[in-house]
């Protein structure tokens, strides 16, 4: 039932973006802008996704461990996006500058432990954890896969989750 409700959404959301591509015929460097500046960064994709599906949030909460890119407060769930390069996703996009090897080691250690004690203390304080990778909103159409996963997650009683 759940999966059909989701298979649904994810074939509508598909067939918006198909038409929303269709006006707007865009060519791939304009696709690569598009990625990188400010309105259509990942953070925004994902603010302006769940807003669109009735989702209300806080932005940047002080006071909650990690300062989470996104709290939304009914269900409380907090969702971190991270970029694939800080914090060692471990996928393509995870690169290692050549230069100062010891210095970016050390900066990626840390980054991990400190993900690793927020995502604990969080839990411990009863929140709900989204990670969200920046690769997966790298196109429209893993954005609706992974919009899709984060909303139904959202409405789960899981403790966490990592997309
Ligand atoms: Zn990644």
């Amino acid at each position: 039932m759940i999966l059909k409700l989701v298979l649904n959404n994810y074939i509508k959301c598909m067939q918006k973006m198909r038409r929303s591509r269709n006006k707007k015929p865009k060519t791939r460097s304009q696709m690569m802008q598009a990625v990188h500046s400010k309105d259509t960064g990942p953070e925004l994709i994902v603010r302006k996704a769940l807003f669109g599906r009735g989702f209300r949030y806080r932005l940047h909460q002080r006071g909650l461990p990690g300062t989470p890119d996104i709290f939304v407060l009914k269900y409380n769930v907090v969702i971190f996006i991270n970029g694939c390069f800080w914090h060692q996703h471990g996928c393509k996009f995870t690169t290692r500058p050549k230069s100062n090897s010891d210095f970016w080691n050390n900066k990626f250690a840390n980054n991990s432990v400190r993900d690793i004690k927020t995502h604990w203390k969080l839990s411990v304080e009863g929140y709900r954890v989204a990670t969200v990778w920046e690769c997966s909103l790298m196109n429209k159409e893993t954005q609706c896969r992974t919009m899709e996963l984060l909303m139904s997650f959202i409405k789960s009683d899981e403790e966490s989750t990592e997309i």
